[in-house]
C-alpha cells in the first residue's frame, strides 16, 4: 500500500483503535502522515461518576502512547447518539479537512455499521472523499450483520499487542467490561483474519473507493 497520507476517522473516541489499532500501530511504524479525527467524546456514555473529560483524556493518552502529537489528531464534542443531527455540518468539516490535509486514504466506519453515529460518519465520509481518496472502513463485528472482508492489513504481533496497549487507555471503557475490549477477543479477530491471508494476524476491511 504506497498511501502516505492517512486519515482516520472515529466517530467515537475509541471506534478506531477497535476498527483498526493493529493498522495504525503499523502506519506509525512506517512513519506514514496521520491525521486522527474523533467526532464525539461519548460524555454521556461514561461510567457513574467519571468526569465529563475522561474519554477526551484517554484519547489523548493513545495519541501520546503512538507519539501523535496535536498537530495528527482533532477532537470534537458532538453528543453521542446525536451525529444525525449535524450531518451538514460533518460533511462541511470533513471537506474543510480534505482540503487542508489532502489524504490519499481514508479509514473510517462501514456503510453497513448500524449504530447511528458510525453510519453518518460512513455517509459523509464517502461524500466528502469518494472523488479525491482511496476509502476503506473498519470492522466491528458486534454493528454488522454483513462485512465484506475485501482488503486486509497484514499485521505483526507487535502491531496487535500495541492495539491491546492503546485500548487499555480506556480504562473509563474497560472498567464497563465490554468483552469486546478483552484480549482474547482482539488476539482472536486478529488470529481469524490472519488465517484469511496465511499471515500471523491481520486486520480486514472493506473498500468503498481504492485510487492508484
Ligand atoms: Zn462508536
Amino acid at each position: 500500500m504506497i498511501k502516505n497520507k492517512i486519515l482516520i476517522l472515529s466517530p467515537h473516541t475509541d471506534d478506531a483503535e477497535l476498527g483498526c489499532g493493529g493498522a495504525i500501530a503499523k502506519f506509525v511504524e512506517e512513519k506514514k502522515d496521520i491525521l486522527w479525527y474523533a467526532f464525539s467524546t461519548a460524555e454521556d456514555s461514561l461510567p457513574q461518576g467519571c468526569h465529563k473529560d475522561t474519554l477526551r483524556n484517554e484519547f489523548i493518552d493513545v495519541c501520546n502512547q503512538l507519539k501523535l502529537n496535536e498537530n495528527h489528531y482533532i477532537i470534537d464534542n458532538y453528543a453521542v447518539r446525536k451525529l444525525p443531527n449535524y450531518r451538514q455540518e460533518i460533511l462541511e468539516k470533513l471537506v474543510s479537512v480534505k482540503n487542508d490535509f489532502k489524504p490519499d486514504l481514508v479509514i473510517g466506519p462501514s456503510l453497513n455499521d448500524f449504530h447511528q453515529d458510525h453510519q453518518v460518519i460512513a455517509n459523509e465520509m464517502v461524500r466528502a472523499f469518494k472523488s479525491s481518496s482511496s476509502i476503506i472502513s473498519y470492522e466491528l463485528p458486534w454493528n454488522h450483520i454483513d462485512f465484506s472482508t475485501q482488503m486486509f492489513i497484514p499485521c505483526k504481533k507487535e502491531h496487535i499487542l500495541k492495539k491491546l496497549e492503546i485500548l487499555s487507555c480506556y480504562k473509563s471503557q474497560v472498567e464497563k467490561q465490554r468483552e469486546y475490549f478483552s484480549k482474547d477477543f482482539i488476539l482472536g479477530l486478529a488470529k481469524t483474519r490472519g488465517i484469511q491471508i496465511n499471515s500471523k494476524f491481520a486486520e480486514a476491511f472493506e473498500v468503498i473507493r481504492w485510487i492508484e
